[in-house]
């Protein structure tokens, strides 16, 4: 499956990546959902945070505050603090480097795509490093991990803040599913890494791409909703199938 991979990235003029949370277990973050996931052993969140949040800001940053203490956001973010980029990661980034991989499209927020040296990375569910006007889509850092107050209005426009990454019900900001659509219209081949794809708008990405004609790559250590539409598959983790 690796060389028929290999020669269907040789083959195409444009290569995306489309990341996923199994991209990143290797470094030590583990996904939401399946059997080691952080949210089947806590319990899932509110489904709503977004709508809970535009309701009513005072109450969600105050919740945000006592969820400092629930064992899941504590666990997340020792994860992402001590998180390094694995071989996945690092390969990605080679490939950038030497023309092979145009772009890499991911649902994670940990930044380690960043870390390990890729520079066309587009964040669909948001960065760890950023605050956003809703309003406007004005960003700004993100100083600290943890906030315990309302952030201040937008400076561009008075608009609500919050952190750039997205809430449950949140729309993926337009600029961002611009610049992904683009991508994925572009591609002749999509690898597809440590996804499940049944997050949405996210996850019809590749699909998209593949009504457009693309090739599919798919690397995950288990089968997924897409494997049967996939030209190519390595049953494999991240970290061990890209750098081969
Ligand atoms: P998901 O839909 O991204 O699915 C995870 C996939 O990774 C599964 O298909 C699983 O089979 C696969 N996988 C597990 N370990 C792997 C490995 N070592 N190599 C290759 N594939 C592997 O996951 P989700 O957990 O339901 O996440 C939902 C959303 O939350 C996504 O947007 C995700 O990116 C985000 N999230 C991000 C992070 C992060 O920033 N690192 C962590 C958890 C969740
Ligand atoms: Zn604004």
């Amino acid at each position: 499956a690796v060389s028929v991979a290999a020669e269907l990235i040789r083959a195409s003029k444009y290569v995306v990546a489309m990341t996923g949370a199994g991209m990143s277990v290797e470094s030590g973050i583990p996904t939401f959902r399946g059997a080691d996931g952080i949210w089947s052993r806590h319990g899932q969140p509110s489904a709503n945070s977004y709508a809970e949040w535009l309701d009513d800001p005072d109450a969600f940053w105050s919740s945000e505050r006592r969820r400092r203490l629930e064992p899941w956001v504590v666990e997340l973010r020792e994860a992402l603090r001590h998180a390094k980029p694995n071989e996945g990661h690092v390969a990605l980034a080679e490939m950038e480097a030497t023309g092979r991989v145009n772009s890499v499209i991911t649902q994670n927020i940990d930044g380690l795509h960043q870390d390990a040296g890729s520079m066309n990375v587009i964040e669909i569910h948001g960065s760890r490093d950023k605050m956003r006007c809703v309003d406007c889509g004005d960003r700004t850092p993100r100083k600290t991990l943890f906030i315990d107050s309302p952030p201040p209005p937008c400076e561009e426009c008075s608009g609500r803040v919050k952190f750039d990454s997205v809430l449950f019900g949140e729309p993926i900001p337009k600029d961002i599913l611009q610049a992904a659509r683009s991508e994925s219209d572009k591609a002749e081949c999509v690898i597809v890494i440590g996804t499940s794809t049944s997050v949405k708008p996210a996850g019809g990405l590749p699909r998209i791409a593949k009504a457009n004609g693309s090739k599919l790559i798919e690397i995950n250590s288990s089968e997924t909703p897409l494997t049967r539409s996939c030209d190519a598959v390595i049953r494999g983790t991240a970290a061990s199938a890209l750098p081969s």
